[in-house]
């Protein structure tokens, strides 16, 4: 296929995929970085234009829309990838600056000392610097788990770098490496990569946003919207997953159940924003009381439940007793002055192969005993099968008669 005829596909492909990019951030304005992609296909798009329409205008005008387009197609992809790995932006007067003098150098090397090799070696090297920029930043960025990255990463990264050896494929060309059927291949194997870049660089982005929309949507399923811990419905997905772990591991595993003390007090005195806000700051304080890898759960109105695997009952308790004292120590400070919390704690561990229920039965039980007692405090609850058995994580209760605590109402 000869070149001219590259460059058509090119152009076409280039079209189609910027109105499939605009298209979808239309329905997705939340995702960062994506409108500036979009933009960049559409200058993309123009760029390509400019390459076509060439003979058709004076050259001092075509080079200097083709370099300012190119370089703006560069610069609104970093824009674009810095964006949606949540870095600040490069103020926008670098790249006013920088396009000047693209069209200053440009307009010099072809009204007054033409020279198409430097103008060409300019350009290649501004774009290809800024995708491999743009394939960094989306490498190193705080998205790791995005396997999606990659390919984005891989298919800016492999552009820029080729946009650098660009020049010195053509200057090959020049010093007559190349017969003259040579020379048509290469030409045509620049179109080629190009053609293949603007495929995977719009998958790779259709690729993230993606995977940011299912992020969200997971979010949204499994977490509770006003606090942001985990729901009830994943928090016992999670607390079944972790038995069945402790099982198989034989490791510890403790549970808390939180409630919070005369909740309707303070809903009543306050007012409910207050009482939503009263939420929210007892779970900043436990997220803070708690290891990194404990789990916590709204399973109810003004009800919490943290999972705390490897942990064995003592130093459960000890855990549950600094939560009670820091959320009883730090009153949620808002508007209204000083809104003084306090919570009631039930604790227990699992014990060996016993069903989930049972457990947060027993948590359950002994959360009622600390409001019984007199709010404020801990209860601490052992399995009775594991009376007088040595507990820690490296050493769980062993499995006794289970029959009794199987038979006991679920939570
Ligand atoms: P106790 O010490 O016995 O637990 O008393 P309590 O007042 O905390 O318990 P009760 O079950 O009588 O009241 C719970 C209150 O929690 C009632 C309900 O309005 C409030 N509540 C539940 N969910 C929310 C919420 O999402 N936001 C707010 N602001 N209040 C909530
Ligand atoms: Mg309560
Ligand atoms: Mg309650």
């Amino acid at each position: 296929m000869h070149s001219p005829t590259l460059l058509i596909l090119a152009t076409i492909l280039m079209g189609i995929m910027t109105l499939m990019l605009m298209a979808a951030w239309r329905f997705n304005r939340q995702i960062a970085g994506f409108g500036s992609w979009a933009t960049s296909y559409f200058f993309g798009t123009l760029f390509c234009v400019s390459l076509l329409v060439r003979t058709a205008v004076p050259e001092i005008w075509s080079v200097i829309a083709a370099q300012s387009l190119l370089f703006l197609m560069a610069y609104m992809s970093l824009r674009g990838t810095r964006a949606y790995v949540g870095r600040p932006q490069f103020s926008p007067g670098y790249a006013a600056l920088a396009v000047l003098l693209l069209i200053a150098a440009s307009a010099y090397f072809t009204a007054i000392q033409p020279n198409p090799g430097i103008r060409f070696t300019l350009s290649s090297l501004m774009a290809g610097a800024i995708f491999l920029l743009c394939a960094k930043t989306i490498a190193t960025g705080k998205i790791q788990e995005y396997p999606a990255r990659y390919l984005f990463a891989g298919a800016c990264g492999g552009h820029g770098v080729f946009l650098l050896l660009r020049p010195w494929l053509f200057s090959l060309g020049n010093t007559g490496i190349f017969d003259a059927a040579q020379a048509i291949t290469v030409s045509q194997f620049v179109m080629v990569e190009s053609i293949a870049a603007i495929v995977l660089m719009a998958f790779g982005i259709v690729m993230l946003a993606n995977e940011q929309v299912t992020l969200e949507l997971r979010t949204i399923a499994e977490r509770d919207p006003l606090t942001g811990v985990f729901n009830r419905r994943s928090f016992l997905t999670l607390l079944d997953k972790c038995i069945s772990q402790a099982d198989r591991t034989n490791t510890a595993l403790s549970i808390m159940l939180i409630d919070l003390d005369h909740f309707k007090r303070v809903n009543d005195t306050w007012g409910h924003k207050s009482g939503d806000e009263a939420l929210r700051h007892f779970v900043a304080v436990a997220v803070h009381s708690v290891r990194n890898g404990d789990i916590i759960g709204r399973i109810g109105g003004e009800e919490f439940a943290i999972l705390l695997p490897n942990t064995g009952l003592t130093e459960a308790g000890a855990v549950a007793e600094r939560l009670r004292g820091d959320v009883a120590a730090k009153p949620l400070d808002n508007e209204q002055g000083d809104i003084p919390l306090t919570v009631s704690i039930g604790v227990t561990h699992h014990y060996n192969i016993e069903a989930p229920e049972v457990t947060l039965h027993r948590a359950d039980n002994a959360m009622y005993l600390a409001k019984k007692n007199g709010r404020n405090r801990v209860e601490v609850a052992a399995c009775p099968s594991s009376a007088g058995k040595p507990e820690s994580p490296d050493n769980p209760p062993e499995s006794g008669q289970q029959g009794e605590e199987r038979q006991a109402t679920s939570l």
